[in-house]
Order: C-alpha cells, then sequence, then structure tokens
C-alpha cells in the first residue's frame, strides 16, 4: 500500500500538482506573515475584512467568560446554546427564509442535506463547476446526479426534460469559487418551477458581499427566498469566523434536525462563535463601506488589467482569476509572485479543469488601490518577462 501511495505521491510532484502550505503566524488579513515572511496577501475568502476585526475578536473574549471554550456535546444533547439558537433567528430575518439550521461547516451542511433530502427516487442536477462539497453531497446520497454544463441552462432544461425521476434538485453555487461568476438563478429559478423540481443555492462567496444590504446573489438579482427553497451559506468567508448554515422552510429544517446525520452526530459550533458571527452580521447590516470598498477594488482592477493587457477574467465580485492555462507557467508565476512578496491562489486540476490552471486573486475590503498597484505591476513585469 506504501509504495502505491508513494509512486502517486511522486506522480503529483513530477506534474507539478503536489499543493504545499504556507504556515501564518499572523491573523488573517490583507498583510500576513507565512513562513516568517511578510506577504501582501489575496489568498483569503474575508471579503469583508472580518476575520481579524477587534468587535469580532472583543465579541470572543467576552462571550469565552459567559459560555467557556467547548460546546460539550451534538446539539440534540445539550450543545446547542441561546447564542446559536439568537444567530439562527437572526439570519432567518436577515434573509426571509421561515427558519435556520447552523451546521459545523459548509462541506458538512451540503453533504448534509443533499443526502438527507435526496431519496433514490430523486435526479440531482448540478452545475458541473459546483463546489467539491455538492459534488460530494450528490456522490454520497442515494440519489441519481447528473452534472449540466457549466452556467449552460439549455443543457439543464434537455436534461430536466428527458428524467422520468419523481423528484428534481437543481442545485448551483451562487457565486462560483473558482472563476467569480454569478449563476443565472431568475433562470434556474424558472425553470424548476417549470418542471416542479426544488432549488437549492450554494452562496458560500455571496452572502455578506453582493446586494445592497448584504444579503447575496438573490438580493443582487432581485430574487425572492421563496423562489429558492434552499439557501446555504457559510460563516468562514464574508462573515470572517467559522460555521456554515441553511436556510428554507419551517418543514425542510424540521426534516434535517430530525433525519440529517451530520447535523445531528457531530459536536455543536462552541458558542463563541456563534456570537462572533452575530457580530459579524451585524457589521454587515451596519456598514455597507465595505461592500462600497470592494466594488472599486474590482472596478479598479478589472479597468488596470485591461490596459496593463492581462488575461484577467470578467468578474464583478472579489474572485478574480488570471487565466495561465498550463500547470508549470502557472506555478512559476505563482512563486514569482511569492518571491517578490505577494501571494496569490494557484488553482490547479482537479480543482478545474486541465490546460484551465490559473491565479485566483481574492479581494477584501481592507486591501487598498496601493496594493492593487503593486500586485498589477508584479503581474505586468513577470508576464511580459516571460518568467
Ligand atoms: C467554502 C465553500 C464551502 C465549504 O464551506 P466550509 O465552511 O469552508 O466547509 C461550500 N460551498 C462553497 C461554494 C464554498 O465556497
Amino acid at each position: 500500500m506504501e509504495q502505491r501511495l508513494q509512486f502517486e505521491l511522486e506522480n503529483l510532484e513530477k506534474n507539478n500538482l503536489l499543493r504545499t502550505r504556507n504556515i501564518l503566524a499572523s491573523p488573517q488579513d490583507v498583510e500576513v506573515i507565512y513562513n516568517n515572511k511578510h506577504y501582501l496577501s489575496f489568498t483569503s475568502n474575508d471579503y469583508l475584512g472580518l476575520a481579524n476585526h477587534p468587535l469580532l475578536k472583543q465579541t470572543c473574549k467576552t462571550a469565552i467568560d459567559q459560555f467557556g471554550i467547548g460546546s460539550g456535546g451534538s446539539q440534540l444533547l445539550g450543545g446547542h446554546g441561546i447564542a446559536h439558537h439568537a444567530l439562527a433567528e437572526e439570519l432567518a430575518e436577515f434573509l426571509g427564509y421561515e427558519r435556520v439550521l447552523l451546521f459545523a461547516n459548509g462541506y458538512m451542511a451540503n453533504l448534509g442535506v443533499l443526502t438527507t433530502l435526496c431519496d433514490k427516487n430523486t435526479l440531482i442536477l448540478l452545475d458541473h463547476d459546483n463546489h467539491a462539497s455538492l459534488i460530494d453531497g450528490a456522490r454520497f446520497s442515494n440519489a441519481h446526479f447528473e452534472r449540466y454544463q457549466h452556467q449552460n441552462t439549455s443543457d439543464l432544461t434537455k436534461r430536466i426534460r428527458q428524467t422520468k425521476a419523481q423528484n428534481k434538485l437543481i442545485c448551483s453555487d451562487g457565486v462560483f469559487s473558482m472563476s467569480g461568476e454569478i449563476a443565472p438563478v431568475a433562470e434556474l429559478a424558472k425553470i424548476a418551477t417549470e418542471h416542479n423540481a426544488w432549488l437549492m443555492l450554494d452562496d458560500a462567496h455571496g452572502i455578506g458581499v453582493l446586494g445592497k444590504n448584504g444579503k447575496g446573489t438573490l438580493e443582487l438579482l432581485g430574487i425572492s427566498s421563496k423562489q429558492v427553497p434552499i439557501l446555504i451559506g457559510t460563516f468562514g468567508k464574508a462573515f470572517g469566523t467559522y460555521g456554515a448554515f441553511v436556510a428554507a422552510s419551517k418543514s425542510i429544517i424540521e426534516y434535517l434536525l430530525q433525519f440529517c446525520r451530520t447535523y445531528i452526530y457531530t459536536t455543536a459550533l462552541p458558542q463563541l462563535l456563534a456570537e462572533a458571527t452575530r457580530t459579524s452580521l451585524k457589521i454587515i447590516q451596519q456598514e455597507p463601506w465595505r461592500r462600497k470598498q470592494l466594488a472599486l477594488l474590482i472596478n479598479y482592477l478589472q479597468t488596470k488589467a485591461k490596459q496593463f493587457s492581462l488575461n484577467l477574467a470578467p468578474s464583478n465580485t472579489p474572485i478574480q482569476t488570471l487565466t495561465v492555462g498550463d500547470v508549470l507557467q502557472a506555478k512559476k508565476l505563482a512563486t514569482n509572485l511569492q518571491q517578490a512578496g505577494i501571494m496569490v491562489g494557484l488553482i490547479r486540476p482537479p480543482t478545474v479543469a486541465k490546460n484551465s490552471s490559473r491565479l485566483r486573486i481574492s479581494l477584501s475590503a481592507n486591501h487598498t488601490i496601493k496594493h492593487l498597484d503593486i500586485l498589477l505591476q508584479n503581474l505586468a513585469q513577470l508576464i511580459y518577462a516571460k518568467i
């Protein structure tokens, strides 16, 4: 067995696909310390700049005195606290859903929802580029599943017309994590209604960031919660904390509470995290300047990238990508940027398709125009020097 594993690991290395970690020794922010060196960072999902916010830290300190550290048990066996309860109610109110259920993280939420709600008479239709946790949820369920072509509603319609499955669930990311594109939710909702299917949206990268009030992709596109019966959100991104939630009708949530194994058989989030997330939710509502700053940065980066003739994909979200194609080229570019003190995400297969390796530049409300200038100058220099 060891030999087989070793062989596969060596193969990864040969193909420039071996993943490595940098060791973070500072809070997550736009200026960070990795491997004992200072970097300007474009790698985190901390879009609103809350992961290291003084008010969140203060909330945690107070919550520790009130609640201690561990939650001590699963939600159904004593671990469900007043902070969890309040957070769930506040989220339901904010997003316009009847009820919200908290999960340990987004991976667990997606796995749980798909495996619990979809039986063997269900066909799950997934966008091809959905997050791995949605693909895995479909795989681990008893349902059949198909992946329709990315953002292609004709392909989706064709497949949904063909199926004889009794139940159908359409499932898409709200904002695609590897491209920053926004899903055509109005069209998905229309198809779902026409074919009597459920629609589930994973808005991990949208909530907090998109829409005037930060309610996410639905608010941005002017879509009511009625049209999207199941909404997933996570706290590890714009909220700057940790955890996740499902927003849905009373009966869907009650069903999950009774049957969802990734909800039932795991320890509840520490209450201090629920308290910190409540503070994030307040900041999301009270500080629209964070979204305005992001919009400004996105606009600046897109405009300047054109002037520098950089191959930046169009995106109105904080996820910006520079498509390189070849794995080795992408890796070289990321390594050279790192040597210049700049961290970006290096995205390679199997996360994205072969020959579509790319750099992912994640923007935060804590970035400044000056940060973007540094990034752009270095990128242009490296690309035109053909390193
Ligand atoms: C990050 C992410 C998840 C996973 O959430 P975690 O809380 O990090 O486990 C799920 N779906 C999407 C679209 C994501 O981007």
